[in-house]
């Protein structure tokens, strides 16, 4: 049998539950024994979805944020869903320095989310919602 282990989690897009569904993702991987690094990486880019789906998914309204997290053996995916506006071109949002976010954006959320993950998936359409999925391989302290 693998090692398999799933959570669902539904919060409010308040920004008190980004530092929430970083802790909550950080107990969840414990078990893979993540270097600091690799906890620090997945904590940083599971803030930057949620921090997303706050700021440009929900922007002035409150709506619910699903995510889920799956380990299979040493590899982690956690999904981050909201029902916000939705994007309308992906290929853009996730270019580098773009945002349509004023000013106190750098437009570098989705890039950070891929350099710290070894795969991410947007999906997305207009008026109903986006989801985001942070693949990681977890190569642990026990292994070094
Ligand atoms: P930063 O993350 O550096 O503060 P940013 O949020 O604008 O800036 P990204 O996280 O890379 O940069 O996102 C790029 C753009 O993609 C956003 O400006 C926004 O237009 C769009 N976007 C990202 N996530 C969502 C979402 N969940 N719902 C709607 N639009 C989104
Ligand atoms: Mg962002």
């Amino acid at each position: 049998m693998k090692n398999q282990n799933e959570f669902r989690l539904t919060v409010d897009s308040k920004s008190v539950n980004e530092s929430f569904a970083r802790v909550v993702v950080s107990a969840f991987v414990t078990p893979l024994d993540p270097t600091l690094e690799e906890l620090a990486d997945l904590k940083t880019a599971v803030s930057e979805a949620v921090t997303n789906s706050i700021v440009h998914g929900y922007k002035e309204e409150f709506g619910k944020i699903y995510i889920t997290g799956k380990i299979v053996d040493d590899t982690i995916k956690i999904i981050i869903r909201d029902k916000g506006c939705g994007i309308d071109d992906v290929d853009k949002a996730m270019t580098p320095l773009y945002t349509t976010g004023e000013g106190d954006r750098a437009g570098l959320g989705f890039t950070v989310m891929e350099s710290f993950c070894d795969k991410i998936i947007v999906r997305s359409k207009v008026g109903n919602g986006t989801s985001v999925t942070l693949v990681k391989k977890i190569e642990g302290k026990a292994k070094w």
